[in-house]
């Protein structure tokens, strides 16, 4: 552990809800999820973007049944599929029960949507005897229009007065293996109904900025809104949002997990800027260490790669090995004292050597 000591130490301890062999709140790890951009009528395709999906260590899928002919492609697509699959449906009941049916693991519905309590009830019974949780998704650009009077918008109290009203249809109908979500394209009210929803209920709650944007601004939201939540302890399940390749959301929800050391999986690597001082391709070295560490998933090592002998070991001395980039010659160091000197183009080699030895784990390129 850190000097510093590990960041946060407050999550909010959630009842646990179980989803087919997935468990959300009490001590679970916060699960990474993310969500399908193919037609889920074409099955291959799905397939093809779940399996890499899978890859990528995402841990749930969440496909659109948009109508009945997605729904027929579930069972085929829930037999095969790396992932358990979530559902998200809107309104359609019976779409609900098809994927239920089908052996999806979750819904995603709005209980308010779908017309009236007796067919709640029935979604709830399926459910309920099928193991499936229930997420109840609120987002702030489809809230109920009675709310959105009342409160003048779509604020964080409307959003999350909408998400207790879907709860209680729920409740109401016996069922309580329920996920909440309140969601905001912005960070503001993402934050401010998640801290509300937080204390008036303990289910576990699925964290998102919704419509987070292209790459880079979506990044940058998601990684400030999630992380402001997270390190208040609010958060049992996330999803970043971006407009793109979904396995770039399910990289960037663990590096948000990393940074904040909720969640591990095997190397970190802590690189520097470089400066005027650095006299190598250091981003070439950076890359090729990232490749060497990819499918690492041991116990947790931080690996410096630095650009200049001058500095390197000193900036990179509480990482647990690493390298300082010089001309002609570099320095191999380990808890930031040096242990070799070695040529600069063998660097990478004297790196991965260590690093076999303290892990154990051999790359195979
Ligand atoms: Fe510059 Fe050296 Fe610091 Fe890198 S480690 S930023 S090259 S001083």
């Amino acid at each position: 552990m850190s000097v510093f000591g590990n960041f946060p130490t407050n999550r909010l301890k959630r009842r646990p809800v179980k989803a087919g062999s997935l468990l959300f709140g009490l001590e679970a790890p916060i699960l990474v999820q993310s969500m399908t951009t193919t037609d889920t009528r074409d099955i291959s395709a799905t397939l093809n973007q779940i399996e890499q999906l899978a890859n990528a260590d995402c841990e749930l899928v969440r496909v659109a049944v948009l109508n009945s002919q997605a729904a027929k492609a579930l069972p085929e697509i829930c037999k095969h599929s790396k992932l358990p699959v979530v559902a998200d449906i809107h309104y359609d009941h019976r779409l609900a029960l098809a994927a239920i049916e089908a052996g999806v693991v979750k819904l995603r519905i709005n209980p308010g949507n779908m017309g009236d309590k007796a067919k709640v009830r029935e979604v709830a019974k399926a459910a309920a005897a099928a193991d499936v949780a229930i997420r109840v998704g609120v987002n702030s650009a489809s809230l109920e229009k009675g709310l959105l009077d009342k409160h003048g918008g779509a604020t964080p109290q409307a959003m999350v007065e909408s998400a207790v009203g879907h709860i209680h249809l729920l409740e109401d109908a016996g069922f309580e293996s329920i996920i909440v979500s309140i969601k905001a394209p912005d960070v503001s009210r993402t934050v401010m109904a998640n801290r509300m929803i937080a204390e008036i209920c303990d289910y576990p709650l699925h964290i998102c900025i919704t419509h987070a944007g292209p790459p880079k601004s979506g990044i940058v939201a998601s990684s400030i809104g999630l992380g402001i939540l997270l390190a208040e302890g609010i958060g049992d399940t996330v999803r970043v949002s971006l407009t793109g390749d979904p396995v770039l959301e399910v990289e960037t929800a663990y590096l948000i997990l990393e940074s904040l050391k909720l969640r591990q999986r095997g190397a970190c690597i802590v690189s520097c800027p470089t400066c005027g001082r650095c006299q190598v391709d250091l981003a070439k070295i950076v890359s090729e260490v990232e490749e060497m560490v990819r499918s690492y998933r041991g116990p947790a090592i931080t690996i410096a790669v630095m650009g200049c002998e001058v500095n390197g070991p000193g900036e990179g001395k509480e990482a647990d090995i690493g390298i300082a980039a010089g001309q002609g010659m570099g320095l191999l160091f380990v808890k930031g004292e040096v242990i070799a000197k070695v040529e600069a183009d063998k660097l990478c080699e004297a790196l991965q050597k260590q690093f076999s030895l303290i892990t154990g784990f051999a790359h195979s390129s």
